[in-house]
């Protein structure tokens, strides 16, 4: 391939691991990768058949499938009986395991949906357990699928291990080389700690035939790390987060160069296309997986949407696609990065009014949050967490001092480095044709809901983000 290329292909796992291996790892902090294969190619689907095999499932042994209602395509056959086809030419028994569609024809992953898929592997196929899953779909049937083969081997040490293969059927998520799930509580979405899939088959056929707005998203959702990589080190500049590293950041360098020059390709759905967004995705999966948490890739632009989920479930609107909202975020982030880098003078600023006392900012919390649920549930939920965040502000002042004192030498120059401008993320995003606002949004999202997710996204948990210094500061959002 031409032109700029990421540190490691996702494909290359043995050099990966051994890179991270030499990694400095004092703190204890950095996890190894646990994936045993990852396969990236126009006819990746052919070689499922020898991923088994070379996972240990041998021709005869019992696999299920994880799928759910959705018609899917690779080229002008119907993929879900294809790869039954293919799994039976090779040998295997294989049945499925089909996730139920709620009202509104959705799966959900939430942890019933995991629990009945565990039930599932427990019972196998006419008294034939399953040895190997494998997860066939998107970002849902992925988390339900990984989770559930992970919980099977929690729950069974005694049984032969379930081997999971991941096969992703669209660019869309980063949940596909990750160890964790994003899973439902209560209708609020937690990330839970989960197990990494033994292999990933990425057909770059399968992934080419799937909606384009789930390739786009899937652009979105990458185009973070240019935003939340400035949040993780202002926490950790200001005492707000006990663990930085940038190993996972070298995993993504070079990716708004990347992502720039096949910014035209990804929008003519090539083979090329696809498979810059698919090793993008699984390198920024990667990259939270090995320190054990989303910060790498989740900060501003991840709590906007999350705000935007939770007014959309308020109206009960259906949700637009979680990386479309990702991607519009971050250009507002780092339009508001861009702006506090330009304009943010340490003498100009009291440091004492930056502390709000606690009583004030509960009731504050309360009136904002009203509006999308009168229960006052949801900032109860808030507060908690959010509490807690104020109190290490107020406890870590000493920090912000120096973050103040040392801001044109040190602080600004390093933060600058970490973040990209907006016209860099509008760029890649437009030339791939993905939404640049709110209303271009589906379903549309007005300027006045967008707002307030822009503006009160900090207020939902308790991670550090600019948006948070940018309040405490007195900054209109
Ligand atoms: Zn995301």
């Amino acid at each position: 391939m031409a032109g700029a290329s990421f540190l490691f292909d996702p494909v290359d796992l043995p050099a990966l691991k051994s890179w991270l291996s030499a990694q400095d790892n004092t703190q204890g902090a950095l996890r190894p990768v646990d994936i045993g294969e990852i396969v990236i190619g126009p006819a990746a689907l052919l070689d499922l058949p020898g991923v088994l095999r070379r996972a240990g499932i041998e021709p005869g042994m019992h696999v299920q499938l994880i799928i759910d209602e959705t018609p899917m395509w690779r080229d002008d056959v119907e993929l879900k009986p294809f790869v039954r086809e293919l799994l039976y030419v090779a040998g295997y028994s294989a049945s499925a395991l089909h996730l139920e569609d709620d009202d509104y024809g959705m799966v959900h992953a939430d942890f019933d949906s995991v629990e009945s898929a565990v039930w599932g592997l427990e019972q196998g196929h006419l008294g034939t357990p399953a040895r190997a899953s494998i997860g066939l779909g998107s970002g849902t049937v992925t988390d339900i699928a990984k989770h559930a083969a992970c919980m099977y081997n929690q729950k069974h040490p005694d049984r032969p291990r379930m081997v999971y293969i991941c096969v992703p059927t669209a660019n869309s998520v980063t949940a596909y080389a990750a160890n964790m799930a994003v899973l439902l509580k209560d209708g609020v979405k937690r990330t839970v700690p989960s197990c990494y899939p033994d292999a990933i088959v990425c057909d770059l056929r399968v992934l080419a035939d799937a909606p384009e707005e789930m390739t786009l998203a899937g652009l979105g959702d990458c185009c973070a790390r240019f935003v939340a990589y400035g949040d993780w080190y202002l926490a950790s500049a200001l005492g707000l987060v006990d663990y930085y590293s940038e190993v996972p950041l070298a995993l993504l360098d070079n990716l708004d160069t990347i992502l720039l020059e096949h910014a035209a390709s990804i929008e003519e759905r090539s083979h090329a296309g696809e498979a810059v967004v698919m090793r993008a995705l699984l390198l920024a999966g990667i990259a939270q997986s090995i320190v054990n948490m989303s910060a790498p890739i989740s900060g501003t632009e991840h709590v906007t949407s999350h705000v935007l989920d939770m007014i959309a479930q308020h109206y009960e609107r259906g949700l637009a696609l979680h990386g479309a909202q990702v991607g519009v975020a971050t250009i507002t982030a780092a339009e508001l990065y861009q702006h506090f880098l330009d304009r943010f003078d340490p003498a100009a600023i009291t440091i004492d009014t930056c502390y709000p006392a606690d009583e004030p900012q509960q009731r504050y919390i309360r009136h904002i949050f009203r509006a999308i649920d009168p229960t006052g549930a949801m900032a109860k939920e808030c507060w908690n967490d959010y509490s807690k965040k104020l109190a290490l502000w107020r406890k870590q002042r000493p920090r912000f001092e120096h973050f103040c004192a040392n801001w044109h030498e040190t602080f600004r120059p390093k933060l600058a480095s970490l973040v990209r401008k907006p016209q860099v993320v509008q760029r890649i995003l437009a030339e791939a044709g993905a939404p640049l606002t709110s209303e271009a949004l589906e379903p549309p999202i007005s300027q006045k809901e967008y707002d307030f997710a822009v503006r009160n996204g900090h207020f939902i948990r308790q991670r550090f983000v600019l948006g948070d210094l940018l309040y405490f500061l007195g900054w209109e959002l």
